[in-house]
């Protein structure tokens, strides 16, 4: 009689959604009921391959520390989640979650085989219980970034083992009691686990899976309120009462919880469909943006929120956490602001923090990075040499952790609609191959060098004509967009997405010119970035690398080197902007893309015999050259570069012509510049 009852309200709930004539992507599972409709639909890992610069990007990674630091790292030779006797927590999920989706997207049979090697004794470790993993490990945490990588690899392989130790450790969950202290990581992360609980629940509509959701959310840390409420913004960090600690309110104060944590609200928005959820995330970028922010679209946190100051630095952690929410988010609620932001964080934040060849990061990345050493910094908590290039400068989180960045952004580049579509959500080149209209399989290569061109082609193929909507991300920074394709032209308005409902053949062509003037943004203490599309410009700075050791030797690995970087030139210069006529004295050079090589200004080697190139060496795809005068007063502080002069400040000798590169390319930089109004200066600005 029950399940009668359960299948009547079920049939009635279909009903109702099919009152409100909602369309349902008939070749990819969306929400089932209860839940409430996402935007858009993540496609299967392997349905979207890197192409061009974005394939030479990740074919580095894999050449780098993705491919190599498990032959060699103690922490994952050892790891118990592979059977041996060592590291037993976050650090083997944290390197899977990035190794098993780059594997998958270059179809690289040695990291398959690495994957495999690594999977098993996963797949293995499921108990009669439902509890996985080393047996060593009792603590939920680590299980939560482990079910992400159980995910993709069904995702990539479709073996069912994977699927099924999901299911016994979701009911292990929903069996046994709430354990999630707000003073612990499980606590604090809890609804990390939301993310392969809908999935699953996508995959199997099991009501008592999301009954376990609703469990973790109830109780585990209040995040909703955290961003309505905002205790740590400018007056906090001020004032110093930010608290430095690992107790339940540091926690809530550490950047890389808080770059996990605004994905929450949203992910509980699906299934509550109450506003308040969906308000707060968007409340708490804002407040980021406003208490915290700096250039890139990051916040900082060294290792706690820490302020606005270019000084400031970000974990790498929080970088690539925050753009895995970013994707999580607008999957939901498809709100461009949340893409555009995903590409400024992927163009800017994540190459300026590694080394081209991705062999070395850094923990903290600052704006304005004008010294990487280990000498005494203001970091809030992180240690001195926290921004030196190398193997695990401060801890060991962001080595195992990184990976996930690049790979990830791939596989938000392109997903479905509702109404059987696709959107482009970000751009880079690549080709997706997926199922439209009624289930015929089409595949769109997307040939561009964005985001350092703002020109992009998209090819159709498809075995036979076929009806389905593409839908084209405008960004908010641009003017409006115009795209060409059958003959027709269409115009959409900034930050919209334009729409192309046709019949589409075999070999038709959409080409889309995105503009990218050259524009600026108010930073700290009236200090000014200059952008153009997604991309913020640093000035060019000299540079010498000095390999060091810091207090280990990379595990006697030869390719493993860190670096400290000194400047050679000065980079105390004002920026020049007339502020009526922003882009009066500036030029761009755009470089081909393919022609450069696989090096870095010949100041370090990076894999010159590989014939492949990265577009982050300060060989660089786009310079500006612009006019900046020196302003002496502006130095070296607690060996980081001081706050920026505010404006009117007093410049020294004549206007020199200063180059500024890509953000990602500088690893010494100035992004935030002291400006000096031109208007009555004729002269010097002709
Ligand atoms: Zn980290």
């Amino acid at each position: 009689m029950k399940k009668i009852v359960i299948t009547l309200i079920s049939i009635i709930i279909i009903l109702a959604a099919g009152c409100t004539n909602k369309k349902e992507n008939m070749n990819y599972n969306g929400n089932p009921v209860p839940l409430s409709q996402n935007a858009y639909i993540r496609l299967p890992l392997g349905s979207i391959k890197p192409e061009g610069w974005l394939k030479s990007q990740l074919e580095a990674q894999a050449a780098g520390l993705t491919g190599n630091i498990d032959d060699f790292w103690p922490d994952l030779v050892n790891s118990c989640w592979r059977g041996g006797d060592g590291e037993a927590w976050e650090r083997s999920p944290y390197f899977l979650d990035g190794l098993v989706p780059l594997a998958y997207l270059l179809d690289d049979e040695s990291l398959k085989n690495k994957v495999k090697a690594w999977i098993e004794p996963i797949l293995s470790s499921s108990s009669d219980t439902g509890w996985y993993g080393p047996a060593k490990n009792k603590d939920r945490w680590p299980l939560a970034v482990a079910n992400k990588v159980l995910m993709q690899y069904y995702e990539a392989t479709g073996d069912m083992r994977a699927m099924e130790v999901l299911e016994k450790y979701f009911s292990y969950l929903h069996d046994t009691p709430p354990d999630w202290p707000d003073k612990e990581w499980r606590g604090v992360r809890a609804m990390e686990n939301a993310v392969t609980g809908y999935w699953l629940y996508r995959q199997t509509g099991e009501p008592w899976i999301l009954e376990t959701i609703k469990s973790i959310h109830q109780n585990s840390s209040d995040w909703t309120t955290y961003y309505e409420e905002f205790p740590w913004d400018s007056a906090a960090s001020a004032d110093k009462k930010i608290p430095l600690n690992w107790g339940p309110e540091g926690l809530t104060a550490h950047v890389v919880n808080n770059a996990m944590a605004i994905k929450y609200p949203g992910l509980w928005f699906q299934q509550s469909a109450d506003e308040r959820f969906k308000n707060a995330v968007f409340a708490g970028i804002e407040k980021y943006d406003l208490n915290h922010g700096q250039a890139g679209g990051r916040f900082s946190g060294d290792e706690h929120l820490s302020g606005k100051s270019p000084d400031r630095g970000t974990e790498l952690c929080a970088v690539v956490e925050y753009m895995f929410s970013l994707g999580e988010l607008f999957t939901i609620f498809g709100d461009n602001s949340l893409a555009d932001r995903l590409e400024l964080l992927t163009f800017n934040a994540l190459p300026g923090t590694t080394t081209p060849d991705m062999w070395a990061h850094q923990y903290d990345q600052q704006s304005n990075q004008v010294l990487v050493t280990g000498e005494k910094r203001n970091w809030s908590t992180n240690g001195d040499y926290s921004n030196i290039y190398g193997l695990m400068p401060n801890f060991a989180c962001c080595l195992a952790n990184m990976h996930q960045g690049w790979p990830k952004f791939t596989q938000n580049l392109w997903m479905a609609t509702n109404n059987n579509g696709l959107i482009a959500a970000a751009y880079s080149p690549s080709v997706v191959k997926a199922k439209v209209g009624n289930g015929t399989e089409v595949t769109i290569l997307e040939e561009t060098d964005y985001p350092f061109k703002g020109d992009i082609k998209f090819k159709i193929s498809t075995g036979s004509s076929v009806r389905f909507p593409i839908y084209l991300r405008i960004p908010g920074w641009t003017d409006s967009v115009t795209v060409n394709f059958k003959g027709k032209s269409v115009t959409g308005k900034t930050g919209s997405s334009i729409k192309l409902n046709e019949k589409w053949d075999d070999g038709d062509v959409i080409n889309m010119a995105i503009p990218m003037r050259i524009r600026t943004e108010k930073r700290y203490n009236g200090a000014m970035s200059l952008l153009r599309g997604p991309l913020y410009f640093s000035l060019r700075i000299e540079k010498e690398y000095k390999s060091v050791r810091i207090n280990y030797d990379n595990f006697g690995y030869q390719g493993s080197v860190d670096w400290e970087i000194y400047p050679m030139s000065p980079w105390n210069y004002g920026l020049m902007i007339d502020p009526i006529k922003q882009q009066r004295g500036f030029k761009i050079t755009e470089n081909s893309l393919t022609s450069y090589p696989f090096a870095d200004r010949g100041d370090m080697i990076w894999n010159t015999d590989s014939g492949k190139y990265v577009p982050w060496t300060e060989d660089a795809a786009v310079i500006i050259t612009a006019r900046g005068l020196k302003v002496p007063k502006w130095t070296v502080k607690d060996n980081s570069a001081d706050i920026p002069p505010l404006n009117p400040i007093n410049p020294e000798g004549t206007p020199e012509i200063i180059e500024l590169v890509p953000y990602g390319c500088a690893k010494l930089r100035i992004t935030e510049f002291p400006v000096f109004d031109v208007t009555n200066m004729e002269d010097v600005i002709r």
